[in-house]
């Protein structure tokens, strides 16, 4: 098997030497150095971040493998053929990544910090009203790896927790619903981990907004175009959203010129909510390659046909 690693700016003796060494009896070629590789050789591609992966360039390929959890942006690529598998990562540790993430951003909103860095710039000694967790309700949208860690560690902390899933399946508990109206009717956090989709792109906007509590906030780890940023700018600047924290962007990086940046009531993380290390991918890789080699099915294929 001849394997292309195509991850920009990335480590080769972090990714590609690792693979490199676990799969001795095949060959593992840097994207950015194929001089002399037949292209036509290429059987499987591991790939990163990338506006468009080129992946018409190995006619041969018969497997992708994806260093994200999302893939919206592979199955949207126009050089990939709809007909090559394509698995997306699913190691170990993003979802305790991101389970951190979630539990730091919900305590910052639940906790009104948000509140209190704003009095802080003006000065303002005001002890506000303070819920304890048991008496807040957190939406968290998609019930998938990272949803379902996540809000079972909102569930240690005393949270009450509803769900959002495509197919309703249950979740330990967790109020699971199919309808996002039904969902964010008593939230007073949200928090966005779904996949993104034909169906949930631009799912945070003025309509849903308007489903939530006065007062609520909205935290989005997904996928920037889950929002709709004007409607977001407007709902805060009637107060109905006190707070948004955004870790994803429809362009990233965000542009210096984009509100939210300068936002008294937007937090900006870089997406970082949950970052993959090759150390815990690098295993995922392996596996799944050698499950490709074997004619085995690979793990965590993405079902084309509900884009996720
Ligand atoms: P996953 O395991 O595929 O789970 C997706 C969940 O969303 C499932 O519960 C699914 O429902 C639900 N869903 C999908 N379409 C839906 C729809 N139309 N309506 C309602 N629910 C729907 O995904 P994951 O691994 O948890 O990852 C989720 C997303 O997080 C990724 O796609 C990626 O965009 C994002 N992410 C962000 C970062 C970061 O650093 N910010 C890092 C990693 C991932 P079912 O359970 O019924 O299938």
């Amino acid at each position: 098997m001849n394997i292309v690693v195509d991850i920009p700016n990335y480590e080769p003796h972090r990714w590609l030497e690792p693979i490199q060494r676990a799969l001795s009896e095949h060959r593992v070629f840097d994207a950015a150095d194929l001089n002399g590789v037949g292209l036509h050789s290429i059987d499987a591609a591991v790939v990163g971040w990338s506006d468009s992966y080129r992946l018409d360039r190995f006619p041969n390929l018969r497997f992708i493998q994806s260093t994200f959890m999302g893939v919206d942006r592979l199955l949207r690529d126009p050089t990939i053929d709809p007909a090559v598998p394509i698995a997306r990562m699913v190691d170990p540790d993003m979802p305790v990544s991101m389970t951190e993430s979630v539990l730091a951003h919900v305590l910052f909103a639940h906790r009104q910090l948000d509140v209190y860095r704003r009095q802080q710039s003006d000065a303002e000694w005001i002890e506000r009203d303070q819920p304890l967790a048991r008496d807040v309700t957190v939406a968290v949208l998609g019930m998938g790896e990272l949803g379902r860690m996540a809000a079972a560690a909102l569930r240690s902390v005393g949270f009450r927790v509803v769900g959002l899933s495509r197919t309703g399946a249950a979740v330990d508990g967790v109020e699971v619903s199919t309808s996002i109206d039904t969902v964010l009717s008593h939230a007073n956090i949200v928090v966005n981990l779904l996949p993104l989709t034909d169906e949930t792109i631009g799912i945070l906007c003025a309509r849903t907004f308007a489903m939530l509590p006065v007062g609520s906030v909205i935290i989005n780890l997904a996928r920037g175009a889950h929002l709709v940023d004007t409607d977001l700018l407007d709902a805060l600047s009637r107060g109905h959203i006190r707070h948004a924290i955004l870790d994803v962007f429809t362009t990233e990086p965000l542009p210096a010129v984009h509100r939210f940046w300068h936002h008294p009531q937007v937090t900006v993380t870089p997406h970082m909510a949950a970052m993959s290390t090759p150390e815990s991918c690098v295993p995922v890789i392996v596996e799944n390659l050698r499950r490709f080699d074997r004619g085995e099915h690979p793990l965590h294929l993405v079902d084309r046909n509900i884009g996720y």
